[in-house]
């Protein structure tokens, strides 16, 4: 009896497909989080996007841990913080999913970044529920990034992709970027006219990854032939080593403007990126556990 039900259960495990990403959940985030308003590095309201990230993510079944630190920017000295949530799989060594979760500071207009900051995070929340309810056979991590933007009005220099490049610092001190096998960056991707160009500054097999899975799905229509060279929280990464891949799409006419809210982006685009880079894991997990 004990082994009839036994055998009930794994067939039912069989059959039960895992979660799918569901872009009406990735909507409510983006909306939530468009509703806090302006949210630059150092700011209240940067600390209530924490509060409301680590909320999901606990609903989710995964607790944040904070990388806080205190960093002088060109303008000022702010406190910034990473949010990283970790889903054990059967092996230590990890695929990171990343994005940035601040938006650019600018005080002559409101600037909510729906899709430049908004749309990262709330795919982010989105992925960790899936991947939670998913068996992983490499640690999956979630990793929220302060300080993408740079302080000044033009990026230039170190002032920029600060969260990244603490969290490499770090990563490289504590030995634990020698289990980091494979970065899957997400960045603008809410945009309702998506337009995603394969990224020249990214590893070739991880983008070819990605992009035949877009095909295969059959989204040629928004992953395109085209490619564009893009600077973004990946850099220290690649420079580190680590494979490494950023889905962006800076085909978008509200980048930095006060036009980058609601109405600029859609659902349908976080169901998308959500479909292609859910097709992934199974193919980067078959390379990386080949040996
Ligand atoms: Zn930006």
């Amino acid at each position: 009896m004990i082994r009839a039900l036994a055998c009930v259960v794994l067939a039912l495990q069989a059959v039960t497909p895992p979660p799918k990403f569901d872009s009406a959940r990735a909507w409510e985030h983006l909306r939530q989080l468009v509703a806090i308003g302006p949210r630059p590095s150092g700011s209240p309201a940067i600390e209530q996007t924490r509060k409301y990230i680590r909320e999901q993510l606990a609903a989710a079944g995964l607790t944040a841990t904070e990388q806080a630190w205190d960093e002088q920017t060109p303008i000022d000295r702010i406190r910034m913080v990473n949010l990283i949530a970790t889903i054990p799989g059967a092996r230590k060594e990890r695929i990171v999913f990343a994005g940035h979760y601040d938006t650019k500071l600018y005080r002559q207009f409101r600037f909510v970044g729906a899709s430049d900051g908004g749309s990262s995070a709330a795919f982010l929340l989105e992925l960790a529920r899936v991947l939670k309810g998913r068996k992983n056979p490499l640690t999956i991590e979630l990793l929220f990034l302060d300080g993408e933007e740079a302080r000044l009005p033009d990026w230039h220099g170190t002032d920029n992709t600060y969260g990244s490049r603490h969290y490499v610092d770090l990563a490289k001190r504590d030995a634990s970027l020698t289990t980091l096998k494979a970065l899957v960056l997400i960045d603008m991707i809410g945009d309702r006219d998506l337009n995603m160009r394969r990224d020249t500054n990214s590893t070739p097999w991880l983008t070819e990854l990605i992009w035949r899975e877009a095909a295969r799905q059959g989204r040629d229509d928004d992953f395109l032939a085209g490619s564009t060279k893009i600077e973004d929280d990946h850099l220290p990464f690649l420079a580190a080593g680590v494979p490494a891949v950023d889905i962006i799409d800076l085909d978008y006419e509200a980048w930095h403007t006060a036009e980058d809210t609601l109405d600029a982006v859609s659902a349908r685009s976080l169901q998308v990126v959500g479909d292609v880079v859910l097709g992934a894991p199974p193919k980067i997990e078959a390379r990386l556990t080949k040996n």
